[in-house]
């Protein structure tokens, strides 16, 4: 067989043909059943017998080649087969005769990333496009005895070797280790291994016994598979995955009593419950034992710079509601070794969800600058501070080597006061996790002269030590900025654009289908809505929303992302309709999702909209005038624009003499990592595309068409978002391979910082380069806005779907000023050689004059659906007193008992103080956390028809309420 994964019975039951030894089998992307049969031969019997099965593996590491689920008979899971552990238990003591029989369920998947050549150009991510020719040939299938002396002789030779060569030269225990390994390898005969193993390991032992110093670094080993949910495989192979390593890893449990696993992802455990709940009734039994250890909290190991605030809080109720659901338990840590940077939200939305810690492994990967801590307190934008982890072993999948263990040791940043690192252990990546391997070395290193001291320990366990080590830990403040991996906030512009457009939908489908639950009892489409977070969830895994996946990732989750929209605006209409506004494109009212208001129509209210009045003016001179109360712009006949002016202030945004809107492409040519990364050296080549375009007017809109190279642009650009804002919307064929797009604009603004929204609130970066650090981040990212300012005047640059910026300080006639771009797309050829080929659509909008509350708003606006209904105009179900206090979200419970919740945050960075009216009547109203656990009571002003809470929030701070309806019979 050789196609997409069939159901473990029909592989069990199905015919089987003869195979051979050397026989090749699996097309790209196959899947295969082997059944292998025997019998214990005489000479076998009463021995400990294990089948060596190597399907054709390289040496190579796990994960990325092929990979196969052991099976029994009846069904049930064995272990998984991987390059470094080809083995299948048979029996511990064989029975003469006893029959053997096996089926193996082996995926011939393609190595997409060759260590010998890696990055390389390749059409096998997709089965569309991949190799029909058989990929693998079967080397080995052995019934063999399993010898624990040599096995032990091994691991006792080989810690001993590593720890030699890891000591000084000079060391007396490197010379004794030396010595005494050519010892026992003297009393080893080569021709009677197995005899003379024990004498050997004799030899070794007083070198094995001796103990570490009382100062030797302690390494809390985690057992562990990164296992991405999706990135050189599909989605439906990790599922298998999770189910291979998750089989072998509680079988690893029940064998050894010391070692203890830690998983991540509430969505892989769901995969395994619904796919291989064999697997997960032994999980969940270990789970209870203590040795399994759910961790992180969160639905997937998300990107944790681009999903918005209100997707992050929902990374964690989801989260930990499955946690709690299945087992009883919350994870008290979140653990993101791989995400391509940390943003400064993080802190206060992990403190709000009942996490004491965080753990990352990613800042290992900096270009530039070492990060200068392993165990810190990380400030968030606002203060909130979270004790954090950053591993000194620098890998999520340490193997607990010699050399892991003494990079360790050495790179441990707090050793003048503190003793303690935390070790992933086991294969990522493609999954595979730990092997009896590691568990052989960790017990020889649990105290050894020389080495770090090792052991298996519960994350938990191991936080709470290094709290206790270190009271008064360093501060790190502000983001994780990642410097590497630049490329993920533009590549794959359709993952952008579904993200922002899911993100957006989903937060106005709760809004509505509350209001219509709350004022006409319409039933709350819990079930849906959950189906779909958990989907928009699933897709910022940080292979997906980054862009770094295979052609067949993101082609599924183009096709997600189009069938998320559907079905919320499936609620949306229907919810509107409860409330008697009928969706009507000719309709005469507005809905007003956004939390800010629109065209004179309230957040969260349906009224009658009044739109800004533009005018158009054709010149003499090719140009033409867009104007409207707030602002006017000028383009030229090359449809760049000239002026941008504040009518407020009289200042124009684009310095004299210079023109934005200018696309710019550049050569994007990356050392490494073509999806992942926009290297420096790519401001190295410059195209302007300024000349040849065709300019026209249509209504109030200038339309100008360019093209270059084999692509070819239409922009629309007219006046919008209140009369306040100059919106771009850009309709690119894009057919560039390995260029990337910038959409610049100078800027006649004196500043050193540019501000960049991040979940709710923002950040300043520096626009210099005076330091290595800000020198790195020459290209960053924003949630939907970032502001270039000075006191009294700013330019804010808000866009729909994408996350890429930068600003640079430029010198113009004597003056500094700012060149700000967009970064609109990217072409990169590895690992989806397609990537971003055709129509891509995206919108900008540009605000002269503008301060954070502006750009904040430009934000919101610019992402917020347009839908008109026919109907009566409707009040907002939940209002804030102050542009300072936006509503973030308005639902009923998780916990579905039809309490509303209620998130606000303070958008500006001060101090506010507010005044939410939530219309209806309520009986009483709690402050609760993140995850809608009840931490205070709040008062409640009440009124005829509604009632208000005052709230005073810290800058930046987010707040959510719960509020009890009067008749709701609790
Ligand atoms: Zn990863």
């Amino acid at each position: 067989m050789n196609g997409e994964p069939i159901a473990v019975a029909d592989g069990i039951s199905a015919p089987y043909r003869e195979f051979a030894v050397g026989d090749a089998w699996g097309r790209a992307w196959g899947t295969t059943w082997f059944r292998l049969t025997g019998v214990v031969p005489p000479e076998f019997a009463g021995r400990h017998l294990e089948i060596v099965f190597d399907l054709g593996f390289d040496r190579s590491k796990p994960g990325f080649q092929a990979e196969a689920l052991v099976y029994r008979g009846d069904g049930t899971p064995v272990r998984s087969l991987h390059p470094l552990a080809q083995w299948i238990p048979v029996s511990r003591t064989a029975a003469r005769g006893e029959r053997i029989e096996f089926f193996v369920e082996a995926s011939s998947n393609p190595l997409i990333l060759d260590d010998d050549d890696p990055f390389r150009v390749t059409l096998e991510g997709d089965w569309a496009t991949s190799n029909e020719a058989l990929l693998y040939r079967v080397q080995r299938a052995d019934l063999c005895v399993f010898e624990e002396e040599v096995f032990d002789l091994v691991h006792d030779v080989e810690v001993l070797l590593e720890l030699a060569e890891q000591l000084p030269a000079e060391s007396t225990r490197r010379a004794r280790v030396l010595v005494g390994l050519g010892r026992a390898l003297d009393r080893l005969d080569l021709t009677d291994i197995d005899g003379t193993a024990s004498a050997a390991r004799e030899t070794l032992a007083p070198l094995l016994a001796a103990p570490a110093s009382q100062t030797s670094h302690r390494i809390a080993a985690v057992g562990h598979a990164h296992i991405d949910s999706a990135w050189l495989w599909p989605l439906r192979e990790t599922v298998r995955k999770v189910a291979r390593t998750a089989s072998s890893m509680v079988t690893l449990i029940d064998e050894h009593d010391e070692f203890v696993y830690a998983m991540s992802s509430a969505q892989q455990y769901a995969w395994l419950k619904q796919h291989r709940p064999e697997v997960f009734e032994r999980v969940r039994q270990a789970v209870a034992g203590g040795r399994f250890v759910p961790v992180g909290g969160m639905w997937v190991e998300a990107d944790a710079v681009l999903p918005s605030g209100e997707a992050l809080i929902r990374q964690f109720t989801y989260g930990q509601r499955f946690f709690r659901d299945e087992f009883g338990i919350e994870c008290r840590g979140a653990w993101l070794p791989d995400s391509f940077g940390y943003s400064a939200a993080l802190p206060q939305l992990l403190v709000g969800a009942g996490f004491e810690w965080f753990l990352t492994q990613k800042l290992s990967w900096n270009e530039r600058n070492p990060f200068p801590h392993s165990t810190f307190l990380w400030e968030g934008v606002d203060g909130s501070r979270i004790f954090t982890h950053f591993p000194p072993v620098d890998t999520y999948s340490s193997q607990l080597s010699g050399a892991e263990l003494a990079l360790a040791a050495r790179q441990f940043r707090e050793k003048a006061v503190a003793s303690s690192s935390l070790a992933p252990t086991g294969w990522g990546d493609g999954g595979g996790g730990t092997t009896r391997e590691m568990i052989a070395r960790a017990r020889r290193l649990a105290d050894l002269e020389g080495s770090p001291r090792v052991s298996w320990e519960k994350p938990d366990a191991f936080f709470a030590r290094a709290k206790e080590e270190l009271p008064e830990p360093p501060v790190w403040r502000g983001e994780l900025y990642l410097e590497l991996h630049r490329g993920t906030y533009t590549t794959q512009h359709a993952m952008k654009q579904g993200n922002r457009r899911s993100e957006v939908l989903a937060v106005e489908a709760e809004l509505w289908s509350a209001a219509a639950a709350v004022r006409v009892g319409h039933p709350y489409p819990y079930d849906a809505l959950d189906a779909i977070w958990r989907d928009i969830l699933l897709l910022q895994f940080h292979d997906i929303l980054p862009g770094s996946s295979i052609a067949w990732v993101h082609r599924e989750a183009r096709d997600r992302y189009a069938d998320i929209a559907t079905r919320l605006e499936d609620i949306v209409g229907s919810a509107l309709g409860a409330l008697g506004a009928e969706l009507d494109p000719d309709g005469d009212l507005s809905v007003n999702a956004a939390p800010v208001a629109a065209a004179g129509v309230r957040s969260g209210a349906i009224d009658a909209a009044a739109p800004a009045r533009v005018s158009i003016e054709s010149r003499d001179d090719g140009s033409i005038l867009l104007t409207s109360g707030s602002i006017s712009a000028q383009i030229d006949a090359d449809g760049l624009v000239v002026h941008l002016i504040d009518l407020a202030s009289g200042r124009d945004a684009i310095p004299a003499g210079s023109r934005g809107n200018l696309l710019q492409l550049h050569q994007d040519f990356p050392n490494l990592w073509d999806a992942w990364d926009v290297d420096q050296h790519y401001r190295g080549t410059r195209r302007d595309l300024a000349e040849g375009a065709s300019v026209r007017v249509e209504g109030t809109a200038v339309v100008v068409e360019r093209s270059f190279g084999n692509s070819s642009i239409e922009q629309r650009i007219s006046i919008g978002l209140d009369g306040a804002a100059l919106v771009i919307d850009n309709r690119i064929d894009w057919r560039e391979r390995e260029k990337f797009l910038k959409l610049a604009f100078p800027v006649d603004v004196f500043a050193d910082t540019a501000l960049a929204e991040t979940q709710f609130g923002y950040q300043t970066r520096a626009t210099h380069e005076n330091t290595s650090w800000d020198d790195a981040r020459f290209e960053t990212h924003a949630q939907r806005w970032f502001l270039v300012q000075e006191p009294g005047f700013g330019v804010a640059f808000a866009n729909d779907s994408t996350y890429g910026f930068d600003v640079t300080r430029v010198e113009r006639d004597g003056r500094i000023t700012q060149d700000a771009r967009f970064s609109l797309l990217r072409a990169p050829r590895y690992p989806d050689p397609e990537t971003d080929q055709g129509v891509q659509t995206m919108r900008v909008a540009i605000v002269p004059g503008a301060d954070v509350a502006a750009a904040t708003a430009t934000g919101h606006l610019v992402n917020a659906s347009r839908r008109t209904v026919r109907g009566t105009a409707l009040g907002p179900l939940v209002a804030s007193s102050t542009p300072a206090v936006l509503v973030s979200a308005v639902k009923l419970a998780d916990d579905r008992s039809g309490d509303l919740i209620v998130r606000v945050y303070e958008a500006l960075g001060a101090r506010a103080h507010a005044t939410l009216q939530v219309a209806g009547r309520w009986s009483d109203g709690h402050r609760v956390d993140l995850l809608e656990r009840i931490t205070g009571a709040v008062p409640l002003t009440q009124a005829a028809d509604a009632s208000s809470i005052a709230v005073d929030l810290r800058p930046f701070e987010v707040a959510t309420f719960r509020l009890r309806r009067v008749d709701s019979g609790r």
